[in-house]
C-alpha cells in the first residue's frame, strides 16, 4: 500500500523476529486522507506493537485520547474521549489484500513497508456510536446548542414532549439540510 503520507509507515523488512514497539501521535491528517469529515480535532496517543514470526506479523494497536464528532441533533461538534484497541494478523504473501477479514490481511512481500494508517482509521471509525448526541450535564440538561434547541422546540428548556420532537429531528435528513443551510447563511 503506497501513499504520499509516510507518517504511519513501518519498515517491516528490517524487523527481526520478536516484539517491536512504535509510538505515534494521531491527528486530523490521517482522517482527511480517508476523506473523512465525521470527526475532527483528533488527538490520539497511539502505540503499535508488532510481533514478528518470520512471514507473520501480529499488530496490536492501543490508542487513547479525544476527538470531536458532530451531534445528530444540533449539528454542533462535541468532544468524545476514547480508549481503543485493535488487533490484526498480517501475512507476507504474493499480493497486498486489505479487503479480507478485518482482522487478517496480506501484504506483498516485495513491499518493504507496512502502512498502519488504514488500521488506525478502521479502529477509530468502528468505535463511533450509532447515535451521536451531546451528552447531558449533571442535572440532566441537554448539552446541545441552546439556540438550536430553541429553534427546534420553540423553548429554551427541554420538556418531556420536546424530547419526542428532538428525537424526530435527529433522524430527519431534510431537517438536517435545513439546519445546515441556516448555519451557512
Ligand atoms: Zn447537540
Amino acid at each position: 500500500m503506497k501513499s504520499e503520507d509516510l507518517t504511519y509507515q513501518i519498515q517491516h523488512s528490517e524487523l527481526e523476529n520478536g516484539e517491536h514497539q512504535f509510538d505515534f501521535q494521531v491527528d486530523d491528517k490521517l482522517f482527511l486522507r480517508f476523506e473523512n469529515e465525521e470527526i475532527r480535532n483528533v488527538r490520539l496517543k497511539l502505540t503499535a506493537k508488532i510481533t514478528r514470526k518470520s512471514d507473520d506479523f501480529l499488530l496490536f494497536l492501543d490508542a487513547d485520547g479525544d476527538f470531536e464528532m458532530q451531534c445528530d441533533r444540533c449539528l454542533d461538534f462535541f468532544s468524545q474521549h476514547v480508549d481503543l484497541h485493535h488487533e490484526v494478523v498480517i501475512k507476507l504473501d504474493e499480493t497486498t489484500n486489505f479487503d479480507t477479514d478485518e482482522d487478517f490481511v496480506t501484504l506483498d512481500r516485495n513491499d518493504n513497508y507496512l502502512d498502519i494508517a488504514y488500521f488506525i482509521y478502521e479502529m477509530t471509525m468502528l468505535s463511533l456510536p450509532i447515535r451521536r448526541v451531546h451528552p447531558e450535564d449533571e442535572s440532566g440538561e441537554s448539552g446541545c446548542n441552546p439556540e438550536i434547541i430553541k429553534f427546534i422546540t420553540g423553548e429554551s428548556h427541554i420538556t418531556e414532549e420536546d424530547a419526542e420532537v428532538l428525537d424526530a429531528a435527529e433522524s430527519d435528513e431534510n431537517w438536517k439540510k435545513k439546519l445546515k443551510n441556516l448555519y451557512n447563511n
